[in-house]
C-alpha cells in the first residue's frame, strides 16, 4: 500500500492519502517522500497544523534546522517559502554571535583530572563528565547537554580542543512556576520553553546541545533530539519513532531503549519496577538511579539490572574515566556500589552504610538524595528528604515506607498512585 501511494503523481494524490504516504514515509526513514507528500498536503489545505508539525520535524531529518526553526519559532506558514531543495542543505547548527560577553572559566574543583577539569571549568558542573569520557571514547555515539548561554563560547572552543563535534538544538528558557501550558503532562521531565537558539538574548537561557566525536552521528542524533518544551504558549513533541530514533542515535543498547519505549509512562507504570522485575541479579554496573549525581557510568535505564549490554557498556565507561582520572573512577564505582531507595521516577536515596535488616527492611547511616539536581521537583520531595535524613531504618511495605529512628517508628511516608507519577517503593541492592 506504501508503495501505491509514494508511485502515485502527488498532484493526483488526495489530501488523506498524502498524508497516509508523509506519516509512512517518516516512520520508514524516507523523509525526502515525506516531504513531498507534506507539501502537496499543504498546497491543498495549508491550516493544517500537523502537516507543518510533520513537516518541520521532517526538516530535521533532512538536516535542514534552518527550515525547522523558521516553521515552529519563527512561525512561517507559507507553502511556497518552505519549498526549497534543502534536502542537500548541510548542517551548521553553530550560533552565530549574540553579543555574549565571555565571562571566561566559571570556578572548578581542583581535584578534577585531565578534560574532566576543563569540562567541570567551563560547564560550571560535574554532571554527565563519564559520558564525555563515553563519547570521547566512542563507546556511545553521542550525548546531549544543556549550557548556560554565557558560558556557550568558552565550550565551544573547549570541544573544539578535545575533537569533538557540537550541534546546537534550540534554546531552553525556565518556565515559571505558575504556567500552566497547554499539554504540560505530555512533558513530565522538561518544564521549559524552547526558543530559537540564533535569537535568544536571554541570560537565563542554556542551549541544548548534541555532542559527538563524529559528524555523521551528531547531525543523526540532532535530528530526533528534541524535546517536549513549550512553544506559543503549548506543548510541542516530537513524532513517537523519533524516540526510538534517539536512543539508538545516542549509543544505548537497543533492548533497553525498546524496553524505555514500552514502560516510560510515569502516570500508569513505573519503568524501574520493570526492569526490577526483569532482572535475576541487581549489578551494580546497571545502577542508573545515580545519573543525576557526577558518579554514573549509564544514563540510561536498562531493561533489566543485569542486562548483559548494558553491563558491559557500564564497564567500558568506567574504564574510560579510569583513563582520564583514576581516583575518580575508584570513587565513582564504590557509589554506584550501593544500596538504592526507589520512591518513583524522579526520586531515589542512595542508603549510605546499609545493612539487610530482613526482608526490604534495612538499617542505613546516611540518605543521599540522588535527585536533588532535578528541575521538576515537588515540595513534598524535600519534606521526604528530611524524614529519610532524620530515620536510620527504613521498610518498603505496598503501599507506604515506615521510618525508624533506633528501632521506634518515627515517620511513615504514605506513597500514592494519583499524583502524576506512579509510587512503587524498591529496594535495590547493587552489588
Ligand atoms: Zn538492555
Amino acid at each position: 500500500m506504501y508503495q501505491a501511494l509514494r508511485d502515485r503523481e502527488p498532484c493526483r494524490a488526495l489530501e488523506s492519502q498524502s498524508f497516509a504516504l508523509a506519516i509512512c514515509a517518516y516512520v520508514l526513514g524516507e523523509f525526502a517522500v515525506a516531504r513531498t507528500a507534506l507539501l502537496n498536503c499543504l498546497r491543498i489545505d495549508a491550516d493544517v497544523e500537523e502537516y507543518w508539525h510533520l513537516l518541520a520535524f521532517t526538516c530535521r531529518h533532512l538536516r535542514a534546522m534552518d527550515e525547522f526553526n523558521s516553521i515552529v519559532f519563527g512561525g512561517r506558514r507559507d507553502v511556497l517559502a518552505s519549498d526549497s531543495d534543502y534536502a542537500a542543505a548541510e548542517t551548521d547548527a553553530r550560533l552565530a554571535d549574540h553579543g555574549r560577553a565571555s565571562t571566561g572559566p566559571a570556578e572548578g574543583s581542583p581535584d578534577w583530572q585531565g578534560a574532566f577539569r576543563d569540562l567541570v571549568a567551563v560547564r560550571g558542573s560535574a554532571l554527565q563528565l563519564p559520558q564525555y569520557a563515553a563519547v570521547l571514547t566512542e563507546i556511545r555515539r553521542s550525548m546531549d547537554d544543556w549550557i548556560p548561554i554565557r558560558q556557550f563560547e568558552a565550550y565551544e572552543a573547549l570541544l573544539a580542543r578535545l575533537g569533538l563535534c557540537l550541534r546546537v538544538d534550540c534554546a531552553f528558557l525556565p518556565l515559571s512556576g505558575q504556567e500552566q501550558p497547554l499539554g504540560i503532562e505530555y512533558a513530565p521531565t522538561t518544564r521549559a520553553r524552547g526558543s530559537d537558539p540564533a535569537s535568544i538574548k536571554d541570560p537565563r537561557a542554556s542551549l541544548h546541545v548534541i555532542v559527538s566525536r563524529r559528524p555523521s552521528w551528531a547531525d543523526e542524533t540532532l535530528a530526533n533530539s528534541w524535546y517536549a518544551v513549550v512553544v506559543d504558549g503549548r506543548v510541542l513533541t516530537k513524532p513517537k519513532i523519533d524516540h526510538l530514533r534517539l536512543g539508538l542515535a545516542f549509543g544505548y543498547p537497543e533492548c533497553c531503549v525498546r524496553s524505555f519505549i514500552q514502560y516510560n509512562r510515569w502516570g500508569q507504570m513505573c519503568n524501574l519496577t520493570e526492569a526490577a522485575n526483569n532482572s535475576r541479579r541487581t549489578r551494580w554496573e546497571a545502577n542508573c538511579l545515580t545519573k543525576n549525581t557526577p558518579w554514573m557510568t549509564i544514563f540510561h535505564i536498562p531493561c533489566a539490572f543485569d542486562c548483559p549490554a548494558t553491563v558491559d557498556y557500564s564497564q567500558a565507561v568506567l574504564a574510560a574515566v579510569a583513563g582520564i582520572d583514576l581516583g575518580y573512577a575508584s570513587k565513582l564505582e564504590a557509589f554506584i556500589k550501593q544500596t538504592v531507595l526507589v520512591v518513583n521516577e524522579k526520586l531515589s536515596y542512595a542508603l549510605v552504610g546499609a545493612v539487610s535488616a530482613g526482608d526490604d527492611r534495612v538499617r542505613y547511616e546516611e540518605a543521599i538524595d540522588l535527585c536533588a539536581n532535578l528541575s521538576f521537583r515537588e515540595p513534598s520531595d524535600d519534606d521526604r528528604t528530611r524524614a529519610l535524613r532524620s530515620a536510620n531504618e527504613l521498610l518498603v511495605t505496598g503501599d507506604s515506607i515506615v521510618l525508624f529512628r533506633d528501632g521506634a517508628v518515627c515517620d511513615v511516608l504514605e506513597l500514592r498512585c494519583d499524583g502524576g507519577v506512579v509510587e512503587n517503593p524498591l529496594l535495590l541492592h547493587f552489588e
